[in-house]
């Protein structure tokens, strides 16, 4: 068989300790999952189900790269979020089993557009403008759930812009954890080897600007660090 064009390459995130590298197909990302932020951002944090969005693969900024600042928007916000990578998949996945999924986590970002958030949400439209844009994930390396030794519902999830830390809280404040996330997202898609989640990101979003540095920390995972430029 022949192409048309060249098909693009696979996207891929570096493995923490190791020469290979994650290959990724779909970016699954939680709404809301905790409830300091869902109140800053107005919302009711007891929802009976997760809220879901998409970005695809090729948002990925990996390798702490630069970012670059995204077109049509004056108001990019950071948010740092708990990435879970899976290995397998499948539908109906119960919370009980879902543990078995999971290859490793990262650190990550769900940058957004707020400016254009807001006007979807006024509008009612979809998000994707807001959130699905080109390079509005960077993530950091996976490590190994096996080497995940130290990463617990205690474990620190923080970011800082400029080294000012803007947001800071623990694992264990998430609405949904992560077994339950996969549990309602296999419900809704069928999960694949290869797919990533972020979890949702903690209070204390604002905005970033041109030059700035921003660090992103989960005890026990690789840092991301990475500009916008
Ligand atoms: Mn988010």
């Amino acid at each position: 068989m022949t192409y048309v064009f060249d098909p693009a390459p696979v996207v891929t995130i570096p493995v923490a300790g190791s020469d290979e590298r994650f290959p990724v197909r779909h970016i699954f990302c939680v709404g809301r999952n905790y409830a300091d932020h869902a109140r800053e951002m107005g919302e009711n944090p007891e929802e009976e189900t997760p809220m879901f969005f998409i970005k695809p693969a090729e948002t990925l900024v990996t390798d702490n790269n630069d970012v670059p600042y995204p077109s049509a928007t004056t108001d990019l916000h950071h948010e740092v979020e708990l990435v879970v990578a899976l290995k397998t998949g499948g539908n109906n996945i119960a919370p009980d089993t879902a543990g078995l999924h999971i290859y490793g986590y990262a650190v990550g970002v769900d940058l957004t557009r707020r400016d254009l958030q807001q006007i979807c949400k006024d509008k009612r439209h979809p998000w994707d403008i807001a959130k699905a844009f080109d390079n509005s994930a960077p993530c950091g390396k996976i490590t190994p759930v096996n080497e995940c030794l130290n990463l617990s519902p205690s474990s620190d999830i923080s970011l800082a812009v400029n080294d000012e830390i803007r947001q800071k809280a623990t694992l264990g404040d998430m609405i949904w954890s992560v077994e339950n996330i996969i549990y309602h997202l296999s419900r809704l898609f069928e999960l694949r080897s290869g797919d990533i989640i972020m979890t949702g990101t903690p209070a204390g979003v604002g905005p970033i600007n041109v030059g700035d540095k921003i660090k992103c920390r989960i005890d026990g995972l690789e840092d991301l660090d990475f500009q916008l430029k």
